[in-house]
């Protein structure tokens, strides 16, 4: 490890907290993945402009993590700085009539349910998703019943200089599973939603929910589905075809409820889920003639990874 990632973080970042060689295991949901050199706990937006200030004036390389559940660490781990914007402040939600603020490291599933209980619709169409409100935007999650980007009026962002924006959602670039967010830190968004029964919002809630939980392994170790579908064809689709249900390489195995979610079925390592991804690649090209790009966020591992040819 290079010893400047090893620098005193803990002088002066106002209340942030640190943790070196942090397990990137237990911080994602599909639980692979080697150490990250740091994992930072900015207290407030304050800490958190005064980590990304000394990261960019040292060149260390930041990411932000929100709750893991779209990312694929690589078995070396991550070099440099990881953020997790978990402290109080980030979490807060504020409501105002039929608008709410979520910080970006509230929970989906919390913010969600607040809305519910107040009688404001517009978020049923994300139940199950799990991650923290950030995370959603960064990748405008959704699906079939709807993308958070349609309920957000503007996003709060800071930039790696530590200076805070305001984008209006138009200006977010949201799209199939993303968003022009990439460069800069979400710190949370404001919501426009419309006021309904709320029974009703309930009902909705929990039907797409339960179609969720009858087509998707929901309990399972995953990061959700590993490749976007092509526009022609679910990958989904492809892959049960390709009779990928239930092949195993090592610890990792594909789903046999949807063949679009890799699983960690104990003990995986990021290598197997990789050489399991390759081979699904390489089959759909020959076999569909599609390129099969991947929806998971992807850390430390080299794009040649995934090369079959
Ligand atoms: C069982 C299961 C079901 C799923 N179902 C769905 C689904 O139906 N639809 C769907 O779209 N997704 C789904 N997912 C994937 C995942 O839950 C979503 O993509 C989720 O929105 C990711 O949020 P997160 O906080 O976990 O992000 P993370 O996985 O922590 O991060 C994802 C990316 O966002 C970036 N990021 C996170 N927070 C911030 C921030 N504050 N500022 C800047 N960048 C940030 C990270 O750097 C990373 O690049 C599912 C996953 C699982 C495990």
């Amino acid at each position: 490890m290079s010893t400047k990632w090893r620098m005193n973080w803990s002088a002066d970042f106002g209340g942030a907290t640190f943790e070196q060689d942090a397990d990137m295991r237990r911080l994602t949901t599909i639980g692979v993945g080697g150490p990250a050199d740091v994992l930072a706990r900015p207290a407030d937006a304050g800490s958190l402009a005064g980590l990304l200030k000394r990261a960019s004036e040292f060149e260390i390389p930041v990411r932000i993590i929100g709750g893991g559940s779209n990312l694929l660490v690589a078995d070396d781990g991550v070099r440099g700085l990881v953020i997790a914007l978990d402290s109080e402040p980030f979490q807060r939600m504020e409501f105002s009539g039929t608008k709410v603020f979520a910080g970006a490291g509230a929970r989906l599933q919390a913010l969600a349910s607040k809305c519910a209980a107040r009688g404001l619709s517009g978020m049923e169409g994300l139940a199950g998703i799990p991650g923290t409100v950030g995370g959603a935007l960064r990748g405008n999650a959704g699906g079939n019943y709807g993308v958070i980007g349609n309920a957000a009026r503007s996003v709060l962002c800071m930039d790696r200089g530590g200076e805070i924006l305001v984008l209006k959602a138009k200006e977010c670039g949201f799209g199939y599973r993303s968003s022009s967010l990439r460069n800069f830190v979400i710190l949370g968004a404001e919501f426009e939603l419309s006021p309904a029964d709320q029974e009703d919002i309930t009902l909705r809630t929990r039907a797409v929910l339960q179609e969720k939980m009858k087509s998707q392994p929901l309990n399972e170790r995953s990061a959700g589905c590993f490749f976007k579908n092509p526009p022609d064809k679910a990958a989904g689709w492809m892959i049960e075809r390709m009779g990928f249900k239930g092949r195993r390489v090592g610890g990792a195995m594909v789903s046999q409820l949807h063949a679009n979610f890799i699983l960690n079925v104990g003990g995986a390592a990021c290598g197997d889920i990789v050489m399991l991804a390759r081979e699904i690649r390489k089959r759909a090209k020959i076999e569909f003639g599609a390129d099969l790009e991947l929806e998971v966020e992807t850390w430390g591992i080299p794009e040649e990874a995934w090369a079959w040819r």
